[in-house]
């Protein structure tokens, strides 16, 4: 018997948006983590590049982000580059709409005035690269103390891409009883050090290619 997104106690409304696009069965990392990071718990993720991350930590996102004030966060999800900030805000974004919510990508490489001006309207997940959030918060368009959902994605090629000190910088800055989930294709090295620092208590889960 196969399990649902329902079953892992994803809300109905997302399993269905899901449903519309054809996905209805969770891969590994999904029904590994979604039960536990919608039970609130921290999680610690070793999964590889394709292996269906971004909805292993949107559906639980998703679930139970509230509406952000103009500005403030209420979820941050950091990713390395601008391709895969970009891409998580796609993938998110329609399943986003169906609950009510707003997803936005910031990141390097383009004008400032688009992000700005969709921070100052209010969104609710924010996806972020390290560079340019740090930029924006310096700027006092972004303000990331009422973000208390917290995801680093490709914590490793955060790491080697030299972002280890802007990510603990921006944590620093995030809701002190924050949930922060944690992916990465290595556990090992800086990344166990990141978890130890900034993780509470975190379940730890492996999840093969699909
Ligand atoms: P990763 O971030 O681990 O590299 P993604 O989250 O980008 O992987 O997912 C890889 C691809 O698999 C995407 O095209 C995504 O839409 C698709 N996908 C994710 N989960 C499922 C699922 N449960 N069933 C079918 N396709 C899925
Ligand atoms: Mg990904």
């Amino acid at each position: 018997m196969t399990t649902t997104f329902a079953q892992l106690g994803v809300p109905s409304l997302l399993a269905d948006a899901l449903a519309t696009r054809g996905i209805d069965e969770p891969f590994p990392v999904q029904a590994a983590t979604i039960p536990d990071a919608l039970a609130g718990r921290d999680v610690c993720g070793k999964a590889p590049t394709g292996s269906g991350k971004t909805f292993a930590f949107g559906l639980p996102i998703l679930a139970n982000v509230q509406k952000a004030k103009k500005g403030r966060p209420r979820a941050l999800v950091l990713a390395p580059t601008r391709e895969l900030a970009e891409q998580i805000k796609k993938e998110l974004a329609p399943l986003a709409r169906s609950v009510g919510r707003y997803v936005f990508a910031v990141y390097g490489g383009v004008g400032y005035g688009g992000q700005i001006s969709a921070m100052r309207k209010g969104v609710d997940v924010l996806v972020a690269c390290p560079g340019r959030l740090e930029d924006l918060i310096d700027q006092g368009i972004v303000d990331l103390s009422d973000a208390d959902l917290v995801v680093l994605d490709e914590a490793d090629r955060m790491a080697d891409m030299g972002f280890m000190p802007s990510v603990m910088r921006l944590l620093d800055q995030t809701s002190s009883d924050r949930q922060t989930l944690l992916f990465s294709a290595t556990l090992d090295g800086d990344i166990a050090k990141l978890a130890k620092r900034y993780q509470n208590d975190p379940v730890r889960h492996e999840a093969a290619s699909v």
